[in-house]
């Protein structure tokens, strides 16, 4: 299984679930959402190997913490994987538009300057502007929209433009999610929970129960579990073992 966007570090207790998550064979993509949280995840992830931590600095944090994007792009040379990243543009977050677009071009800028690097990003209700800042960089790697939520045009578009898509529970049990990821081309696509932010009734969402997304992606692929898993573990293994042009970081792409 494959949980290409969790936030390990912000469940109550980390290493239980980190413990779990490993005894179930789930690939995960620790996505962060400050910088500071990268030595915290590589800490309580140390020894596991199906774990790789992404370095981030969420959207809706910009406005507080805008210049710790300088941490951010130093760590960045010591890793493949940058995430959360990202431009939010719903109601609450619209005063930070500018500030959060600033802030994502210098990062998406310096994916460009390392030679490229795997992005988990967010682009609620932001999705032009996310795509507008990654047309302008062709070179700054693989982009994984995570939930995307635009319109089918919007989705043309980032499917020209190259990205991947992450889809889980949140985006899946809704009629518009569903529609969404029916026409996202099947080999562009992983899975994610986005845990402890979704939810499975009062509960976080476990990384293993990324298999409601299975389920899902079953239901509208009209084909089995077994299939899907597969067909996700392949797509899983392409992305990260794909080159990019100039790679400067000394980090083992294998998981
Ligand atoms: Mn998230």
């Amino acid at each position: 299984m494959i949980d290409f966007h969790c936030h390990l570090d912000l469940y109550p207790d980390p290493s239980a679930v980190i413990k779990q998550a490993d005894k179930e064979g789930v690939y995960i993509l620790a996505v962060t959402t400050t910088p500071q949280a990268w030595k915290i995840n590589q800490t309580l992830t140390s020894g596991f190997g199906r774990v790789k931590i992404a370095v981030g600095l969420h959207p809706e944090l910009v406005l507080e913490r805008h210049k710790e994007v300088e941490i951010l792009c130093s760590i960045m040379k010591e890793t493949r994987y940058v995430g959360e990243i990202g431009i939010d543009g719903s109601l609450k977050n619209k005063s930070s538009m500018q500030l959060q677009q600033e802030v994502f071009k210098k990062i998406i800028s310096q994916c460009e300057n390392l030679g490229g690097r795997i992005m988990s990003i967010h682009a609620r209700n932001a999705v032009k502007e996310v795509l507008d800042v990654l047309e302008a960089h062709p070179k700054a790697g693989i982009p994984v929209i995570h939930w995307f939520s635009g319109t089918d045009i919007e989705l043309g578009r980032a499917v020209q433009l190259g990205c991947w898509f992450s889809v889980g529970p949140g985006m899946l049990r809704s009629n518009k999610g569903r529609d969404i990821a029916k026409i996202i081309p099947q080999e562009r696509i992983l899975t994610e929970t986005d845990g402890p932010f979704v939810r499975n009734a009062s509960q976080p969402l476990m990384p293993w129960e990324v298999k409601e997304a299975e389920r899902f992606l079953a239901e509208l692929w009209q084909t089995d579990m077994n299939s899907i898993r597969l067909k996700i573990q392949n797509n899983f293994r392409t992305l990260i073992s794909r080159k990019l042009s100039g790679d400067k970081t000394n980090v083992s792409a294998s998981l």
